[in-house]
């Protein structure tokens, strides 16, 4: 008979992996309390990000820390004490060396690039080719000494066979017509690309996934027990069994797994967006990394999103405009952009672990409760080679991917 999964969150992740589940004949329900694709996986900055394969918490991030450390820096800024998530700080910290990295990158390498190819297919099938702008992702440097950075950072990434192209002033201007001459420097990964509507995109793959015969319901899980044969999830609508149950909620994933002895450190790397109104023949023309200012800008469908860099704070701590609204004034200073389109920013929540590696697969003791979150800022890139790992160990067949540096005991 075949088997019987619910998969608990309708991100990114949690779609893909009910796509994967389905396409192996299994009988999936996809729970999420709110409609697809309108948490995380909505407000990111919606790149396929083939070159992050440097984890943040790196050696660099230790040079970087003095700076960090005066709470101005606009790539990372954090609130309230740093210590407020000790386990999580501490041990992210602890990563930084190169050793960890090394191992770390391999792992994250493979990861992504399964997943790029997946992207592409699921895009064509989903019929959302029409939101895939495959211009690549550009990074960009303000500073006399960009182009030193710029062709330092090309190095390690070609050795991971990630072909790159250092840019000057002239070759960026050729790439971006319409933006001011600020950038010293460049660096294109053309085997990246983006997408104009991350939420679209997500409840696309949703829409696929109902039409190929995955329940799709509404409502909040509250608790996970186990029962004779399996999991029960229980809802604020009706309780389901699952031979297996994924649990795939993001940010909010600890939460549902601590009553369950599990203690999962998860950090917040919040992030906020704005869009800015894109007069014809005034934005950019794929999705920008401006190093120096700390921000992304993307052409999108509703104007040109501007992202923020990383703020560490709890998770439903009050917002604090203060690293959008820097990065929006860069962004208008760059291209001639209009005002925002919506009257608030969005806010939401990268979902990290201290190692900043996604958990994926099978809880330690638990058998039939799967982990799939922690997807720091790549879990729109990775969210499809991550279902098929997690569909391919509940149907017993041997991961696509050398899977062991994300097992789920790492922590709990
Ligand atoms: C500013 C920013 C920019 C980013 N840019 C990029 C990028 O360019 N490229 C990239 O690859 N990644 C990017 N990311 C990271 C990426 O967005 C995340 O890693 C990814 O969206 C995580 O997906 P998810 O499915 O795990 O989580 P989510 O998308 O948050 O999904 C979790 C789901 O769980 C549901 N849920 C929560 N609690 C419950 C409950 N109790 N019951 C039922 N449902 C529940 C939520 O409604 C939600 O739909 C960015 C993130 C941010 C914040």
């Amino acid at each position: 008979m075949a088997k019987q999964v619910v998969v608990i969150g309708a991100g990114m992740v949690g779609v893909c992996c009910a796509l994967s589940l389905r396409r192996r004949g299994m009988v999936v329900t996809l729970i999420d309390r709110r409609e697809p694709g309108q948490e995380t996986s909505f407000g990111n900055s919606g790149v396929f990000s083939r070159s992050s394969v440097f984890p943040i918490n790196g050696p660099g991030m230790l040079q970087k820390l003095p700076a960090y450390l005066t709470n101005r820096h606009p790539a990372v800024r954090w609130r309230g004490s740093l210590l407020s998530n000790p386990r999580w700080i501490l041990g992210f910290l602890a990563e930084c060396t190169k050793n960890s990295t090394g191992r770390r990158s391999r792992a994250l390498d493979g990861l992504i690039k399964h997943s790029m190819g997946l992207n592409r297919k699921l895009m064509g099938e989903a019929q959302l080719l029409s939101h895939l702008l495959e211009t690549g992702w550009l990074k960009v440097w303000r500073g006399v000494d960009g182009a030193g950075t710029a062709q330092a950072e090309a190095a390690p990434l070609n050795s991971f066979g990630i072909a790159t192209q250092v840019l000057d002033a002239t070759g960026i201007a050729r790439l971006e017509p319409h933006a001011a001459p600020v950038f010293k420097a460049g660096l294109l990964i053309s085997d990246s690309a983006s997408v104009d509507d991350p939420g679209a995109v997500v409840s696309g793959y949703a829409a696929l996934a109902r039409d190929r015969g995955v329940v799709i319901l509404r409502a909040e899980a509250r608790a996970l027990y186990r029962t004779t044969t399996g999991w029960r999830i229980e809802t604020t609508r009706d309780s389901y069994d699952g031979d297996a149950v994924v649990v795939a909620l993001g940010p909010w994933s600890a939460e549902l797994l601590r009553p369950l002895g599990f203690r999962v450190p998860m950090g917040f790397e919040r992030g906020y967006h704005v869009h800015l109104a894109m007069p014809e023949g005034a934005g950019p023309q794929r999705a920008i990394h401006d190093v120096d200012g700390g921000f992304v800008v993307s052409p999108m469908r509703a104007g040109a999103r501007v992202t923020s860099g990383v703020e560490l704070a709890g998770r439903d701590a009050l917002a604090n405009n203060m690293q959008i609204d820097a990065a929006v004034r860069l962004a208008r200073e760059t291209f001639a952009l209009g005002a925002p389109v919506e009257v608030k920013p969005w806010l939401g929540s990268r979902p990290t672990l201290p190692d900043s590696l996604p958990m994926i697969g099978e809880l330690p003791g638990a058998i039939g409760l799967y982990a799939a979150f922690g997807h720091q800022h790549i879990g729109f890139s990775t969210g499809s080679g991550t279902g098929e790992i997690i569909a391919a160990a509940i149907a017993g067949e041997a991961p696509p991917i050398d899977a062991s540096a994300f097992a789920a005991g790492r922590f709990v």
